[in-house]
């Protein structure tokens, strides 16, 4: 990286106050904050000289002191059910995955907090590959950005996106890391989802997934109150300790406190409690009733997952029959419970896929890379 790259402002990674802040020490005035704004995260331009509402000198100046970038893609694959995978460069190494899954209603798209992930969970293949680092701001917002830019390049079909509107309309915390560990760039990150002068999103379509930091929680009940699933995982804190590591700190009765609590100021009633299906692990109509007598008074809902596996992983997927049997048991104590469909399989894009054979791939791409710029440089 150049001094001067070094120095520049990623501009993607500023909300509406950080934004206005930068612009008045650029000597500007806080209005064009949102007029940048909007040229930025509602037209997706990439280089001041588009802003044509700006003076020349306001131009020149932000092409002097800003970068306007996404993380490079180092692969861009799309499924034959039309979910699309990008690949982005995050740096030494290191990449992460967003994950767009197109529906008749809506456009999803699935992005990463971290590189990689420090808490561990046993089935998960990000925990597998460890912490890497955290994402900044930029780089959260910029998964969205691109995705948004590539899929209108591509001339996406949507009656909203026909209406002018952006082709994703749901943005899901759900992809690597957990995202309430990096809560202070995922914070802004969420804002500027929800802010009419970017991307305008309403909070019940954006959920951020946890595996249960509960102060961060807390936090995020003041500052953001988005849409909220848990990774749940288990019925009892024996269980959930061997699983989900972080609940030998943060046991069932204080998470489960916590959602009470985050019901007060969620945009939806309820929370989605995420269930990964584990085959003689937690997936029998036994740990099922022991589920629903658990949360029995916390509004919510179950989205129960399909495991899906990765090389070297000691768990296996539940079988179709037990998976539809402990749906029926939460059904009938009067819980609404969906289980997931698995998108995007042929190209490793499904849950908790997302790093495992595709970092390995990563490393590969880039040693190949940095053996071919060697091979070159001589
Ligand atoms: N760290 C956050 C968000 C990222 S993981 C969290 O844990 O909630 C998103 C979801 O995928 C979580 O519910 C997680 O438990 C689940 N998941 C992880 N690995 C998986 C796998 N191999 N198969 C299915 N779901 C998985
Ligand atoms: Fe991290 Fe979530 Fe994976 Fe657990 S499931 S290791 S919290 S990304």
């Amino acid at each position: 990286m150049s001094r001067a790259t070094a120095t520049m402002t990623p501009l993607l990674g500023l909300d509406a106050p950080a934004l206005e802040r930068w612009f008045a020490e650029l000597g500007e005035k806080p209005f064009r904050a949102r007029q940048v704004s909007r040229w930025l995260h509602q037209r997706f331009v990439d280089d001041p000289v588009h802003m044509t509402d700006l003076a020349r000198s306001a131009r020149e100046r932000l092409a002097a002191a800003a970068t306007i970038a996404a993380p490079a893609v180092i692969r861009d694959t799309t499924a034959a059910d039309g979910t699309r995978k990008w690949l982005f460069d995050v740096g030494a190494g290191n990449a992460v995955e967003s994950v767009y899954i197109p529906e008749d209603d809506r456009g999803t798209l699935c992005i990463s907090s971290q590189a990689g992930c420090a808490l561990d969970c046993a089935f998960c293949s990000t925990g597998r590959q460890g912490f890497n680092r955290n994402l900044t701001t930029a780089e959260i917002v910029g998964q969205l950005w691109h995705a948004n830019r590539a899929l209108l390049a591509d001339g996406i079909r949507a009656p909203w996106v026909e209406q002018g509107r952006a082709p994703i309309t749901n943005v899901v915390l759900m992809g690597m890391g957990e995202p309430l560990a990096n809560y202070d760039n995922v914070v802004p990150a969420l804002r500027l989802f929800l802010d009419d002068n970017a991307y305008g999103l309403s909070r019940r379509r954006v959920t951020l997934s946890t595996s249960g930091l509960v102060p961060a929680i807390d936090r995020l009940r003041e500052a953001c109150p988005v849409a909220l699933a848990i990774s749940l995982h288990a019925g009892n804190d024996p269980l959930r300790d061997r699983l989900v590591p972080i609940n030998r700190k943060y046991p069932l009765a204080q998470l489960l406190a916590a959602c009470l609590r985050y019901l007060d100021r969620a945009p939806r009633d309820f929370v989605t409690f995420e269930y990964v299906m584990l085959d003689g692990v937690n997936d029998t109509t036994d740990h099922a009733h022991e589920l629903a007598a658990l949360v029995r008074d916390i509004p919510c809902k179950f989205n129960l997952i399909p495991w899906n596996p990765f090389p070297g992983a000691a768990f296996r997927t539940s079988p179709r029959a037990r998976i539809l049997a402990f749906q029926k048991v939460l059904m009938d104590r009067g819980f609404v419970t969906t289980v997931r469909k698995t998108r995007g399989d042929d190209i490793d894009a499904a849950c908790g896929q997302l790093a495992g054979r595709v970092q390995d791939r990563t490393k590969r791409h880039i040693r190949m890379r940095v053996a071919a710029a060697a091979t070159t440089a001589h």
